[in-house]
């Protein structure tokens, strides 16, 4: 820290993100990246847009935006881009909460939002997941706060049924309840369509995992014309261009791709259904998963000691070092080859320990 840093942000410990070591190449399931690259049409899209790479971007990017809308269902003036979803996060917690709205999200959830709240000084509280590591929505009826819900939840996985984030919707008018779906294409069914039926209702989304544009930057929300006029207002205050030409031209050529990400889905629920089986087989406990990830921990080796022996072994998996999840390892659903290698490694690793003991 240089001595110049303003006194105000010296309390700030920031987010901290999955690393991204360089000194070998590793087998990354750290950081919920796809494993499949853009489809090609991304490229030349991309390519296309540099000659007119002068120009600043639509600050409104108006032509993403209206296909967004056919995308999802929704009209035009219900949907705002960001440079990433995290954007999106960070301008809904400006706009929506503060002293008079504190924030309330569970206790084990996305690291960021507690960043966020204290780097725009915003209280905040958490409500505990249940014993399953399940949100459990009758927790936050009625609860008179700026309510913030991963779902499906992250790093659990889990994911809370439509019936049940409608309940919180409709039990919280006076509020803005925000529905973080950065993980809803792995088999969870959307809360977009309610953006029209409640108008204190925010659903986040992202590029960054099913449509494999995480280094592109593109997240959206979808929510009321006025409470996107809100986040607009934050948003031409801060960075009015935040959704950059190269970034615009690829998430409209991922979006007409629909063949592609629907199989890429598809593969990604296979391959997490083939890695719980392995998972289990060997002795794991799996947390159900709706994501591009599965959370699992085994008593036959600690969550910290496992994570440290497979990057020992070339693999990358996410450790949290939570108490209530310190066991735990959260681990990217990667290619079929990928989860075999993985298998391989937790039995040798799960065979050192046996060892060991002998
Ligand atoms: N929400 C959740 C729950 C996440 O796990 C992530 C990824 N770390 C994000 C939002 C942010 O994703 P991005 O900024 O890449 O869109």
């Amino acid at each position: 820290m240089s001595n110049f840093l303003a006194e105000k942000y010296n309390y700030l410990v920031p987010y901290v993100p999955g690393e991204q070591p360089q000194d070998r190449k590793y087998i990354k399931l750290n950081t919920n990246e796809s494993p499949f690259p853009p489809p090609e049409s991304v490229k030349k899209a991309v390519e296309e847009r540099v000659d007119t790479a002068r120009l600043y971007s639509d600050p409104d990017s108006n032509n993403l935006r209206q296909l967004m809308a056919e995308n999802y269902n929704v009209p035009i003036e219900y949907t705002v881009v960001s440079n990433g979803s995290d954007e999106i996060i960070n301008l809904a917690f400006m706009a929506f909460a503060d002293e008079k709205n504190p924030l309330v999200f569970p206790d084990i959830t996305y690291g960021f939002y507690k960043v966020v709240a204290d780097l725009n000084r915003i209280p905040y509280s958490s409500v505990p997941l249940g014993d399953d590591l399940s949100v459990c929505a009758d927790d936050y009826v009625g609860i008179n706060k700026t309510i913030v819900i991963a779902n499906p939840n992250a790093p659990t996985g889990r994911y809370l049924e439509l019936s049940q984030v409608e309940k919180i919707v409709a039990s919280n008018p006076g509020n803005i309840v925000i529905i973080d779906e950065a993980y809803i294409d792995f088999g969870g069914e959307s809360a977009v369509q309610l953006v029209k039926k409640y108008n204190n209702l925010i659903v986040i989304g992202t590029f960054s995992k099913s449509r494999s544009l995480a280094g592109a930057r593109l997240g959206f929300a979808f929510a009321a014309p006025d409470i996107i006029a809100d986040i607009n207002k934050i948003r031409y205050s801060m960075n009015p261009y935040n959704v950059n030409c190269f970034t615009a031209a690829a998430g409209m050529a991922a979006l007409k791709e629909k063949k592609y990400f629907d199989e890429n889905c598809k593969t990604i629920k296979e391959n997490r259904a083939f890695l719980e089986t392995e998972l289990k087989k060997n002795g794991f406990e799996v947390i159900p998963s709706k994501t591009n990830f599965l959370f699992a921990k085994t008593d036959a080796v600690g969550g910290k000691e496992l994570y440290l022996r497979l990057k020992e072994k070339g693999i990358l998996v996410r450790h949290f070092d939570t108490e209530r999840i310190k066991d735990y390892n959260r681990i990217t659903i990667g290619t079929v080859e990928q989860m075999r290698i993985l298998t391989e490694k937790i039995r040798e690793v799960l065979e050192e320990k046996n060892n060991e003991k002998c």
